[in-house]
């Protein structure tokens, strides 16, 4: 720019002086490529950067009207702005595959006169290739950081997946997709965004299996359908009026987890930047979901009992604290039923621990089974489990504990030693009649089973306050 701008000044000085010497040889000097006009926009000057690059021969150049050389057609508009305004103009154009700005400039003549403009070309080819280069890491860096903010706002699975969608949406062009899970060897869209109902319909009837399939089993990092109608079984897309679809595989570790499937209704030209972005998006996509997963995993752990996978008991008072103060806000009183299982110290006797523990579990699964789904149910202890049944009066909890109490009665366990019969024995207590706060209603259902237990084992028993003393004396014999 300097050199130009100190060549420029020396031209002006030649114009002023009227000399005759060609002053425009100099330029040649240049690796610029620069353009001299007259004031009636024909040709002055052409230098030799300018000619090696754009082939154009300078002698039959000379005089003619600039429009008549082409490489200079791509910038009319400026150069007819500069001479009629007689002020300078930028631009930038492509020519022969490389990009250059162009600076336009008028040349004053003497005592104010115009003497028509020099037009000199600058490649920034490198610099738009880095500041490109410098946009879509900021694109990624803000896609990645947009994503991260889903797993900071919610720790539930499902509520994170659907932000998820809802920001890769955002950042693409895309109108539909959806995050499809493999759970236990069933796709299960887990998210979705702009589907029809029918869509996901016949997706949860598992019309999409093959599709889905399809995109797993693949090694390419990408499934691309730029026309749905150039493929076979892609009927479901082309009626929803998808064109286009890409998926992607969310992988955790070497493990397909799950696919993130993006679809536009007009035709998607899938371009080299859509594929670096989507490939980050799925990426971070994958490792979010993996992070909730292990979180979720996790949590569940910590409130599970290892070997009857129902709560723990840390978890049970938790949940007890709670329902009590359910109950002092709303009104609806519930019902505790703690379950034993009688003389389980014979089956560890006879059978030994590993068969005393799959009874344990049996039991469980049982309890499991026949629980609503609003119970919590809990192992209490060794071979005790307790339930709190919400919003159930005392009756209720009793024959929904007798009910069970039957099923585990005609069931026979450790099938595979000959089989075996089990009981249990049972308390119940109702919150608030029974007891005031988490500890006495625990106190009143414990000593409900340990009547259950004086009266002979193989029974429910329903705490009542009148009963206290006969319960004690039941206890201690
Ligand atoms: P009752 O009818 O009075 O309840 O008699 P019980 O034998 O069932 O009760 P007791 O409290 O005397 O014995 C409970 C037994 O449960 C003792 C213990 O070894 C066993 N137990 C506790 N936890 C486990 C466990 O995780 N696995 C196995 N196999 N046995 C357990
Ligand atoms: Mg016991
Ligand atoms: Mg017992």
């Amino acid at each position: 720019m300097g050199l130009i701008r100190s060549l420029s000044d020396r031209i002006k000085a030649s114009f002023h002086a009227e000399t005759e010497v060609n002053p425009y040889i100099i330029f040649d000097a240049l690796n610029y490529m620069v353009v001299i006009l007259n004031e009636h926009g024909r040709i002055r000057y052409l230098n030799k950067a300018f000619c090696d690059f754009t082939d154009v021969d300078r002698d039959k150049s000379i005089g003619k009207p600039f429009t008549e050389i082409e490489p200079l057609t791509h910038i009319r508009k400026d150069i007819e702005d500069a001479l009629m305004l007689k002020l300078p103009k930028t631009a930038s154009i492509n020519l022969g595959g490389s990009i250059f700005g162009v600076n336009i400039c008028p040349i004053p003549g003497p005592w104010g006169s115009f003497k028509g403009i020099i037009v000199h070309y600058r490649n920034i080819t490198k610099r738009v290739e880095i500041e490109n280069e410098l946009i879509r890491r900021n694109r990624e860096l803000t896609v990645i950081n947009t994503l991260s903010t889903s797993f900071i706002s919610s720790r539930n699975i499902d509520a994170v997946l659907s932000d998820l969608l809802e920001k890769t949406i955002l950042v693409t062009n895309f109108d539909c997709g959806c995050i499809v899970i493999l759970e236990e060897d069933t796709y299960v869209i887990k998210a979705h965004k702009g589907f029809s109902m029918k869509f996901l319909k016949q997706a949860e009837e598992g019309e999409l299996t093959t599709i889905w399939e399809g995109i797993s089993c693949t090694d390419e990092p990408f499934y691309i359908v730029e026309d749905v109608r150039s493929e076979q079984g892609l009927d479901v897309f082309w009626n929803e009026g998808i064109m286009t679809i890409i998926g992607m595989c969310l992988r955790s570790t070497d493990k397909v987890s799950g696919i993130l499937c993006l679809s536009s209704r007009s035709k998607h030209t899938i371009d080299f930047e859509d594929i670096s972005l989507l490939s980050t998006i799925s990426n971070q996509v994958a490792l979010i979901f993996e992070k909730v997963r292990l979180y979720e995993e996790t949590k569940h752990l910590s409130v599970t009992d290892g070997l009857t996978g129902l709560y723990n008991i840390r978890y049970f008072y938790e949940a007890l604290d709670t329902e009590i103060a359910r109950t002092n806000r709303y009104g609806t009183p519930f019902s505790l039923v703690i379950l034993d299982i009688d003389d389980f110290k014979h089956y560890n006797d006879s059978f030994g621990h590993q068969a005393g523990d799959n009874i344990l579990k049996a039991i469980a699964a049982i309890l499991k089974r026949e629980s609503r789904k609003t119970d919590i149910l809990a192992r209490y202890g060794g071979e005790e489990f307790i339930s709190i049944l919400p919003n159930t009066e005392k009756e209720e909890a009793s024959i929904l504990a007798e009910r069970i109490r039957r099923i585990i009665a005609d069931e026979t366990f450790l099938k595979d030693l000959g089989g075996v019969k089990v009981y249990v024995s049972g308390g119940v207590a109702t919150y608030p009649s029974d007891g005031s706060d988490s500890k006495s209603i625990l106190y009143a259902s414990d000593m409900a089973l340990y009547a259950a237990k004086a009266r002979g084992k193989k029974n429910i028993f329903c705490y009542r306050r009148d009963d206290e003393k006969d319960i004690f004396k039941a206890k201690k014999p």
